[in-house]
């Protein structure tokens, strides 16, 4: 199909072929039903996924009210149309979603952009903000930060900006084709700082360059580095189950009743 449409830009259109048709009004309000509780999808697998299998699969992962539909579109690429606003939307706000362990992008419903041309290669990901001082948990510094990632979604901070704790959580939506950032050095009074990043729910990415869109069977970088000498590695990924440890005490003392016997000396002396 991307060829075909390589050559139709070079086609010379006699008049009625240029004669562009508006299409404006045709339709649109129906599709805009279907479209409203539908989501754009794409399976980052190597390997074709069935409709069948994603469909099936989903239905038990998702517990919907009634299993979504799919139309298959592409390779990978599916439209899921819910039975509701409100399936779609507790879907939606569960990114990221994955297929077996395979990134699973969704996008709201665009009636305007034909898919050769929509873009899958971007995810939401909560990215904590290893070892940063006090001063760096705000709000502020977490889109500061956050920002030189990708578009900031939201930075988890109390309701005065200030988000102490282990690290800084901000959600992030992150290019698939970039290799993953593994810090960040930051300057404060003039003192240089290492700040780690690490990304919670990465479950596959290559450790060859440190991109998130195929794993490193599937790598087309060349091999630079050793085994022994590699860049990226598993601890990008977050602990599951990141808790913050806040000043509020539902969150502390919910906290408390997770963390080692470690960190639980360290927070009660913190008080
Ligand atoms: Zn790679």
């Amino acid at each position: 199909m991307d060829k075909l449409h390589e050559m139709w830009e070079n086609f010379q259109l006699n008049e009625e072929e240029g004669a562009a048709i508006d299409i404006e009004e045709e339709g649109i309000p129906k599709v805009l039903r279907k479209g409203d509780r539908s989501l754009i999808s794409k399976i980052w697998s190597d390997r074709q996924i069935g409709k069948n299998i994603v469909e099936t699969t989903m239905a038990k992962v998702w517990r919907l009210s009634k299993p979504a539909i799919f139309t298959k579109m592409g390779k990978n690429i599916f439209i899921i149309t819910f039975a509701t606003h409100a399936d779609k939307n507790r879907v939606m706000s569960g990114r990221p979603r994955f297929f077996d362990g395979q990134m699973f992008v969704m996008k709201a419903f665009d009636g305007y952009t034909p898919l050769n041309k929509m873009s899958f290669d971007d995810v939401v990901l909560w990215v904590q903000f290893h070892n940063l001082p006090l001063f760096g948990m705000s709000r502020e510094c977490g889109e500061r930060l956050g920002s030189s990632l990708g578009v900031v979604e939201e930075v988890e901070v109390d309701g005065d900006d200030v988000g102490w704790s282990r690290f800084l959580r901000v959600k992030i939506l992150l290019n698939l084709k970039k290799p993953l950032a593994r810090g960040w050095t930051i300057t404060l009074q003039g003192l240089k700082t290492w700040i780690p990043i690490q990304y919670e729910k990465l479950l596959r990415f290559c450790l060859q360059c440190g991109r998130i869109v195929h794993e490193e069977k599937g790598c087309t970088v060349p091999i630079l580095m050793e085994t022994s000498n590699r860049q990226f590695g598993s601890w990008l990924r977050a602990e599951p189950g990141g808790q913050r440890f806040r000043g509020s005490s539902q969150t502390w003392n919910s906290s408390l009743t997770k963390s080692s016997p470690k960190e639980k000396g360290k927070a009660t002396m913190g008080w």
